[in-house]
């Protein structure tokens, strides 16, 4: 992503540390951090370190980074206690599904019971 500007992107800022985050995850691919306006109890997004745009663009199609993202993602939800509980894993996508930061992140969601269909 030569061309992307990571000094205009928040989660890019979140990534390199300039932007203050509750982190709960690292390794060398993804991170997770605490979502600033959780919709439920446990409420975590996980993001590729490296800016990609969302989970529509080509860089997203890459195995070794989604399974790093699945496995933060389920790391995460053991780390809180509630893999037996159950969690929802969320991408949104676009303007229908609400996308409103523009740097891949993959929601965690959990602590509660979760209705069905979303709103
Ligand atoms: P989405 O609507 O899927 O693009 O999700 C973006 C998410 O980022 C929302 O749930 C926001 O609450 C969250 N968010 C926005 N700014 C921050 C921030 N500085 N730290 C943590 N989460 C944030």
């Amino acid at each position: 992503m030569s061309e992307h500007d990571t000094r205009r992107c928040l989660f890019c800022g979140i990534a390199a540390g300039t932007v203050p985050s509750q982190q709960v995850y690292s390794d060398e691919l993804v991170m997770a951090f605490r979502d600033l306006h959780p919709q439920a109890p446990l409420h975590v997004l996980v993001i590729p370190r490296a800016h990609i745009a969302g989970i529509n663009a080509p860089e997203a199609e890459d195995g070794t980074l989604l399974a790093a993202l699945v496995r933060a993602a389920n790391v995460v939800a053991r780390q809180a206690g509630i893999a037996e509980s159950g969690y929802r894993l969320v991408w949104n996508v676009g303007p229908h599904a609400g996308q409103s930061v523009f740097h891949l992140h993959l929601h965690v969601l959990g602590g509660r019971a979760l209705g069905w269909p979303p709103g």
